[in-house]
């Protein structure tokens, strides 16, 4: 009882400050408890709510509670993906608040209450977190489901949920005493519909008067995709259906398009500052976008959580103070390489000894095990490095033995993400008695695998189809332990490629779009001839290489920076 005053107290305290920014997401991903999101964007939603609390922005999150969570992926005897409620117990983790508010979906009143998490930064400054639920006696059973599933359902659940998160967000923070709100953050186009939300609270003298301008000195929109076919439209006869007259129609449609309401461009044209998750991500907006201005922040990852415990020992000791200001991992030069070796040794022992109880696969210790985890979707390409399968085996036969490690989930209704997935976990079974190499897809992704994998593996993989890859945020998890990345060109990548010394690029920088066999055989070419000669026989400039992945990647790649960029070019 007392530990829940407490929090109360805190969140009161949270109300009263001034110039707050509202940070809204369909998915975040503040607990490994809490399995309310999908992937990478979920948990840069996590790492900024952290970096906000760790520096003390006044910020407070809004989110949906999804009480099956995503999916809990398992793989039948044939390999292929099958899907399981995510159960959890929302009372474990969460606390109830008593407000409640009301949306309107398909003409009905929906009753919406929200529970509350309150994340502590470093030196104890708070962000709260709303999860909003429908899932209520007062409901009908469509409208309490749509507080079951993430990305679940059809184009009509997907609205509502959106109708709930921005309409419904903007009422709750309302209800809930937040008066001052400087800036809404749209974290990508779902929460786009708050800016009508918006619009029609400043037009409630009633007279017609829509003040876009105003909604626009508001809000900041950031873009996650350069893929047309992720951002959601909606056609006008549903949004009428279920959304109903928030704003006059042809005001909608002059903003958010007029053949499909469009929630990117929608969020376009309500923001003041728009930004792109990357430099290069920036660029290709423009492209997609002309006629608006798009800057750029580069993505990063929270340190302290995605620092495995031996490295965190170790920086610690050889950079105290590290955690409230990541710049200085910069100083990891001067951490010795034997340290630097022992601690990346028992990380990996860890990932090894999860493999083992996981699969009852035995890997080896001093064999280079590459990792690639994220969402299994084709641009991906989970498989490009076994596009030549027998080439891949006779490098393992001459240059060493390989270890490769895959995890991610395919979205249910994503069937070639699925292929992929059972693509590779055949690949692995008819491998399983090689005697160089060994493959392991491993159960149901999630924060606490990601972990063990970017602590633990030695080189993390990305082979995403050009020009697809908006960010990228596990390479630099991998960075912040020494793990050095060998991936195209694409997102962060661009940015945080020293070829030879923070890892390696594969394919070349001028190809704007992939050609699958030139990268495959890019790939080929680095790993025999560069990387694992590297690993396993010039042990001091692979050591070099970890402590240059610390201290020239880690040290910039981190939310940390992110978050002071957002509050400085975007917030204020
Ligand atoms: C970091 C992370 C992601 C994002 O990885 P990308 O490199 O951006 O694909 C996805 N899922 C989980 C569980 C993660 O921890």
């Amino acid at each position: 009882m007392e530990a829940r005053e407490g929090l109360l107290y805190e969140h009161e305290e949270c109300i009263r400050r001034i110039n707050r920014i509202a940070y809204f997401s369909m998915e975040i991903c503040v607990d490994s408890q809490i399995p309310t999101y999908s992937g990478g964007l979920g948990i840069l939603a996590g790492d900024t709510i952290r970096s906000s609390a760790d520096l003390g922005v006044p910020l407070m999150a809004i989110t949906l509670l999804y009480k099956k969570g995503y999916l809990r992926q398992k793989f039948n005897e044939q390999g292929y993906q099958q899907e399981l409620p995510e159960e959890w117990n929302p009372e474990e983790v969460l606390t109830q608040l008593p407000t409640r508010i009301q949306v309107e979906i398909e003409g009905r009143k929906v009753t919406v209450q929200c529970w509350l998490y309150m994340v502590k930064g470093i030196e104890g400054q708070t962000v709260p977190v709303y999860f909003l639920d429908t899932d209520l006696p007062d409901n009908s059973d469509f409208d309490r489901s749509l507080s079951y599933y993430l990305y679940g359902g059809d184009e009509r659940y997907r609205l509502a949920q959106e109708i709930i998160l921005g309409i419904g967000g903007v009422r709750m923070l309302r209800k809930l005493g937040y008066k001052d709100i400087l800036r809404y953050h749209l974290n990508e186009g779902h929460a786009s519909l708050l800016t009508l939300e918006l619009l029609s609270e400043y037009n409630n003298a009633g007279k017609n008067n829509w003040d876009v301008e105003q909604v626009k000195n508001r809000c900041v929109f950031t873009t996650h995709t350069p893929v047309s076919a992720g951002m959601d439209q909606f056609p006008y006869p549903l949004v009428e259906q279920v959304l109903g007259n928030i704003i006059p129609f042809d005001l909608l449609k002059g903003l958010a398009g007029e053949e499909k309401l469009n929630m990117t461009q929608l969020a376009l044209n309500l923001s003041h500052y728009i930004n792109g998750v990357a430099k290069k991500h920036g660029l290709v907006s423009c492209e997609m976008f002309p006629g608006y201005h798009i800057d750029s922040i580069t993505n990063g990852v929270h340190s302290v959580t995605w620092v495995g415990k031996y490295f965190a020992e170790l920086y610690d000791r050889y950079i105290p103070g590290w955690k409230l200001d990541p710049f200085s991992l910069r100083y990891a030069l001067n951490i010795p390489e034997e340290e630097i070796w022992n601690a990346h040794q028992m990380a990996k022992e860890k990932l090894i000894g999860y493999i083992k109880k996981s699969s009852d696969l035995k890997f080896e210790k001093d064999v280079l095990t590459i990792g690639f985890a994220r969402r299994a979707t084709a641009y991906k390409r989970a498989d490009l490095i076994f596009y030549d399968l027998n080439h891949l085996i006779d490098i393992a036969s001459r240059k060493g033995k390989l270890q490769l490690v895959f995890a991610g989930k395919a979205h249910p209704k994503d069937q070639p993400g699925k292929e992929l997935v059972e693509k590779v976990i055949h690949i692995s079974r008819q491998l399983l008695l090689a005697d160089n190499i060994k493959i392991v897809y491993l159960e149901n992704y999630n924060m606490e695998l990601a972990k063990i994998l970017t602590t633990g593996v030695d080189l993390w993989l990305n082979t995403p189809r050009k020009p697809q890859e908006a960010s990228g945020t596990s390479g630099m998890k991998a960075a912040h332990n020494g793990i050095p990345s060998f991936s195209i060109l694409d997102g962060w990548w661009v940015e945080g490629c020293i070829e030879g010394i923070t890892g390696w690029s594969i394919g070349s920088a001028a190809n704007l779009e992939s050609i699958e066999a030139e990268e495959a055989d890019s790939l080929y070419k680095k790993l025999e001839a560069e990387i694992m000669p590297a690993y396993y026989n010039q042990k001091e400039r692979w050591l070099n290489i970890m402590r240059h992945c610390v201290a020239v990647n880690a040290s910039f790649f981190n939310t940390q920076r992110m978050v002071l960029q957002y509050v400085s070019n975007a917030y204020l």
